[in-house]
């Protein structure tokens, strides 16, 4: 899908699976960051599970969407132009490479589904437990539609979004580009740190169900989900120094905070940014 003639750049691998029925278009998106393998595992095993006679409707997968990334095993930015593609949407045709790739998203993915589910796991350098991304904001009736959507993903805790742009010409992230046109979506979270474990990958089928999701009264960035309260920080990135659910005796560390990465400035060769 190259946004424009001779653009080899943005040519993004990608699979349309149309059911034997008409019915709305579902869009799952993954490897918007370059060492997120997870969701590109996940994406390839649901192609070969989908049976086209038994659904209805349209699926989009994009099996890696930040291939220069992908390619050159760069954590958070691209090492065309030192940019986070999930940082620059809904992006540019005639931008720099991360812009134009987010551009070919936005319109030939997004803006022709009706959902859209954005994949993705820690990067390199983090570990995640798997959680769902529910963004409040954008238009009327697509926050509770969201949350449907994240209800039905499974997973068994969900993030509460509410600080998310409004401007569609500002949108900035994938899934918030298809929030702010007026489509639900969701983001996902679920393993890390390069790897390709079975747990991570096969997420949204071994977490218990959710049993409810307040709408009012949670704080931005929490959890809503049962006891359990999980800080979403924006500011100090954890450099795990051991595995997720790992017990980790009293005193000892178990990974460094450090600065959070700035890819815009100044570029990184590679985007080895700050590990
Ligand atoms: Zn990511």
């Amino acid at each position: 899908m190259p946004a424009r003639a001779g653009d080899d750049g943005t040519t993004l691998p990608i699979s349309v699976i149309h059911g034997a029925g008409p019915g709305p278009v579902l869009a799952l998106t993954a490897g918007v960051h370059g060492q997120e393998y997870t969701p590109v595992l996940a994406l390839q095993r649901l192609l070969k599970t989908v049976d086209p006679k038994a659904l209805t409707g349209t699926l989009i997968l994009v099996h890696v969407s930040n291939m220069p990334s992908y390619l050159a095993r760069t954590i958070y930015c691209s090492p065309a132009d030192a940019k986070n593609l999930n940082r620059v949407f809904p992006g540019r045709a005639d931008g720099t490479l991360s812009e134009r790739i987010a551009d070919v998203i936005t319109r030939e993915v997004i803006d022709r589904a009706a959902h859209v589910v954005d994949v993705h796991c820690g990067d390199g350098n983090e570990s995640l437990r798997p959680y769902s991304y529910w963004i409040t904001s954008g238009p009327p009736g697509v926050a509770d539609a969201g949350k449907q959507m994240a209800l039905a993903f499974g997973l068994d805790h969900i993030v509460v979004d509410r600080e998310r742009p409004l401007d569609p010409k500002a949108s900035i992230y994938l899934s918030n580009t298809a929030i702010t046109r007026g489509k639900p979506a969701l983001t996902i979270e679920s393993g890390g740190m390069a790897r390709t474990d079975e747990a991570s990958i096969a997420a949204p089928h071994k977490t218990p169900p959710v049993r409810s999701l307040p709408t009012h009264g949670v704080p931005p960035y929490h959890t809503a989900v049962g006891a359990r309260v999980l800080a979403i920080g924006s500011t100090p990135v954890r450099d795990a120094m051991e595995r997720a659910a790992q017990l980790v005796p009293r005193g000892e560390n178990e990974g460094r905070l450090v600065s959070p990465p700035r890819c815009n400035s100044p570029p990184p060769q590679p985007c080895t940014v700050w590990l």
